[in-house]
């Protein structure tokens, strides 16, 4: 059976070149070719010997998944839906700014943590996704976009793990796919534009910050352990003091010298000025370095919760940033295309009529991307 190449790190992959009996540098080659040229064809790959090449068309493969719908939002926000078999889809977004090209990426089809305010929570767990599924949404949004604007350069310039599913429950995968990213003869992000989000799986932060310490935003939601058994049930595993002392932890080997909390804010659940007095002397009294980033709750039926009002949101922001912690409330992006978490994989589970949905959205992309702005290329530095 072909191996698919999208499977491996750097060192995977000479570990598979060497089972061809080839040299190690010729791994490297190959790697370029696949993540910095997007190349999935053999034979465009012109600095590779011919016997090589044909090595790899009998041993190996560059799959991607297929797209079942591209979504273009009017502010130039893309989301694809991907195809992972047996009926389950996983989504990835790419979020345009001035500075910045950010693309949202899943870990997961479902998530088994199940938090109230989560529509890919309610869906359930169905599996974990592959090295390649996750590396797969990245190189094909990539070489997808550079084709589209017309630029060599690079357009995406951050990968934040906040799509479907919990990160830090599919680890064995996630690795790999996060030091293709930093690689420098990959994607080369720098490990503070790569940002794992979790709710909070604390072993896995204590591995990650070992194994690859990059960028990390914790979902807090709520200021004391009784609401947040409720809204995040893996609180009651790994509850607040203990999630706390991680983040400390974690920040002896991170890139940044803060964690990123998110917080979404649901309509008289957690949203009131005195939880936001409790959050602001919770996290002073745990002492841990942070920021918080608010999340205006984006309501599914289901989930039975109303999002926060504009002046609820303002006003537990005031109070966090009164009291000295750094807090940005998020842009809702693509609203008109359902860019939220989860929101559109729910649907895929119908089935019908996916090959003209596929088709009509190929003909809308194209028009649309062709008007998006060129884009400069990204700063690679820092932010
Ligand atoms: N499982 C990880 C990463 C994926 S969810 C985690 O929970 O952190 C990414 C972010 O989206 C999390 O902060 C999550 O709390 C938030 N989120 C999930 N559902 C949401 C919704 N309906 N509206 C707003 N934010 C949501
Ligand atoms: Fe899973 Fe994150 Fe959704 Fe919670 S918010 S159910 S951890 S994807």
């Amino acid at each position: 059976m072909a191996v698919n190449l999208l499977d491996f790190d750097l060192e995977g992959l000479a570990a598979f070149c060497e089972t061809l009996g080839e040299k190690k540098f010729r791994a490297t080659q190959l790697f370029r070719w696949v993540h910095q040229k997007g190349a999935s064809q053999f034979d465009e790959m012109s600095d590779l010997a011919k016997s090589l090449r044909e090595k790899l068309r009998g041993h190996a493969e560059v799959l991607a998944l297929p797209v079942i719908t591209q979504h273009i939002s009017a502010d130039g926000t893309i989301k694809w839906l991907f195809d992972v078999g047996a009926g389950d889809a996983v989504e990835a977004v790419f979020i345009p700014e001035s500075d910045r090209g950010t693309l949202c990426v899943s870990s997961q089809a479902g998530c088994a943590v199940g938090c109230r305010f989560c529509s890919t929570g309610h869906q359930g767990f169905s599996r974990n996704l592959k090295t390649w599924e996750i590396l797969a949404q990245l190189w094909f949004a990539e070489h997808f976009l550079r084709k589209h604007l017309g630029t060599q350069d690079r357009v995406i310039s951050n990968v934040v793990m906040m799509g479907m599913g919990e990160p830090l429950q599919n680890y064995a995968a996630l690795v790999p796919a996060l030091k293709v990213m930093l690689d420098d003869h990959g994607y080369g992000l720098s490990r503070r534009r790569v940002t794992v989000s979790t709710s909070g799986v604390v072993p896995m932060m204590d591995r990650l910050g070992q194994d690859c310490p990059v960028a990390l935003a914790v979902s807090l939601h709520a200021p004391d352990d009784v609401l947040r058994d409720n809204l995040v049930p893996l609180n009651k595993k790994y509850p607040l003091n203990e999630l706390m002392d991680a983040c400390k932890r974690y920040l002896e080997r991170a890139p940044r010298d803060f964690i990123t909390f998110e917080y979404c804010m649901l309509d008289g659940v957690n949203d009131s000025p005195a939880q936001a007095q409790a959050l602001l002397q919770f996290v002073k009294r745990a002492d841990v370095p942070c920021k918080f980033n608010l999340i205006p709750f984006n309501p599914f039926p289901a989930s039975g919760l109303l999002r926060s009002t504009n002046q609820a949101v303002q006003a537990f922001a005031r109070i966090l940033v009164e009291g000295g912690v750094v807090t940005t409330i998020r842009k809702t992006r693509g609203d008109d295309i359902d860019a939220a978490c989860g929101q559109l994989a729910g649907d895929v589970k119908d089935r019908t009529n996916v090959e003209t949905r596929i088709s009509k959205q190929r003909t809308v992309m194209l028009q649309q991307v062709h008007s998006l702005e060129p884009r400069e290329g990204h700063r690679t530095s820092n932010d």
